[in-house]
């Protein structure tokens, strides 16, 4: 199996695993416990903070744990639908964001607030110029991802936090994808909230992060859960300790060894978009002009079908764009935002590359599509 997916899940580095493995059978205290076992959680829980806040440059108060960036998402506008005010009402956002923000927008949007999604050029990018428009006095909250999950394309979100602040708005990223894989400082890009995930670091599944400004004490709105009062009342329910230690673990390795896989995963993933453009004639790498995270490739085969070969290359694990839908061989949201040529949309695959990429595969990649396609015309 040849694994080129980092961007729907990473396996867990073995670091992770490792720092993990006490917390399930002995310290398995409940952090909320004052007794001794209870302590051992809540300290590990905190230095997994104190991680995270540090990869990302905010304060240790500023995080609240989560099952990850779909729920980190869905708090802010379930607050916002929940407790929001009454004047302000418009949201905007792009049509390129993760289903986990524009599936909650749209009930919001059936409930009478105001949802704008700014153009996207064909590179991947927001018009800067069209949110300039079009964020006004109205706007509650801006929401915009810091990178793509399918074609890797970084958004200028300290300019448009500014746009979102100049004219009174909150500002919220999804940095799910960012996260561990281009560096960032939430101080700089100064935005109110930022949502992360851990399984895109090499951290375990079913963890994340919201990022909450000044800590949660400041948004008495982001309240949809009810509970226990976990995690500053934002997120409450009994924490995931062996996850969050995980989590924290990642976001360090990450610290560490961040540039020199970003360095080596580029070169990679440098030398397989050459060889897509060398073997296909009118192939389209999606993205190409823009800032990109460095391991992610989604390009089109001009007639060729990208369902039948990601099904048909069976020892490469590809996708054909967020595998975090329910039918992931669907036709993708993103690429369609950006183009409305049909052969394009159609011949999209994304690839991802990570830390355990390694160059030699690209030939075998490229064999098996060229044996493929000639299947397909010949049939
Ligand atoms: N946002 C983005 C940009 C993502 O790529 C993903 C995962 N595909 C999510 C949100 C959801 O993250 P999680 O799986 O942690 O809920």
């Amino acid at each position: 199996m040849i694994y080129w997916d980092y961007n729907s899940t990473t396996p867990c580095a073995p670091e992770v695993v490792e720092a993990m493995m006490p917390y399930w059978m002995i310290d398995y205290g409940n952090p909320e416990s004052v007794h001794q076992a209870g302590r051992r959680s809540a300290i590990a829980i905190a230095k997994a903070r104190s991680q995270l806040a540090s990869l990302v440059g905010c304060q240790t108060g500023e995080i609240v744990f989560t099952s990850g960036a779909t729920e980190s998402n869905n708090l802010i506008f379930l607050g916002l639908l929940l407790y929001g005010s009454q004047e302000k009402k418009r949201i905007v956002s792009s049509p390129i964001e993760h289903k986990s923000v524009l599936e909650p927008l749209k009930l919001l949007s059936d409930r009478g607030f105001e949802i704008i999604h700014l153009p996207v050029t064909n590179d991947g990018v927001v018009d800067i110029d069209a949110a300039r428009e079009c964020i006004d006095e109205s706007t509650v909250l801006v929401s915009l991802q810091l990178a793509n999950n399918e074609i890797g394309t970084i958004q200028p979100i300290e300019e448009l936090t500014k746009i979102a602040h100049q004219k009174g708005a909150y500002f919220h990223t999804d940095a799910a994808q960012a996260l561990g894989k281009i560096p960032f400082d939430l101080e700089v890009l100064d935005c109110d909230f930022a949502s992360f995930s851990a399984h895109k670091m090499y951290g375990p599944k079913g963890i994340g992060a919201l990022f909450v400004k000044g800590g949660p004490s400041k948004w008495p709105w982001i309240r949809p859960l009810m509970g226990g009062g976990q995690e500053g009342g934002l997120r409450p329910g009994t924490s995931n300790v062996p996850a969050i230690v995980g989590f924290g673990v990642a976001c360090n390795l990450s610290i560490k060894g961040m540039s020199e896989d970003n360095a080596r995963i580029l070169k990679i993933r440098n030398l397989l978009e050459d060889a897509i453009e060398r073997n296909f004639g009118g192939s389209l790498i999606h993205g190409k002009k823009s800032q990109r995270l460095p391991g992610t490739c989604s390009f089109s085969l001009s007639g060729i079908d990208a369902e039948t070969i990601v099904l048909k290359c069976r020892e490469h694990c590809m996708s054909r764009g967020s595998a975090c839908t329910a039918n992931s061989l669907d036709n993708s949201h993103v690429i369609k935002a950006l183009t409305q040529e049909q052969n394009v949309i159609n011949s999209t695959i994304r690839l991802s590359l990570g830390r355990w990429s390694k160059h030699t595969d690209i030939d075998l990649l490229i064999e098996c599509i060229k044996k493929v396609a000639l299947k397909m015309e010949k049939s």
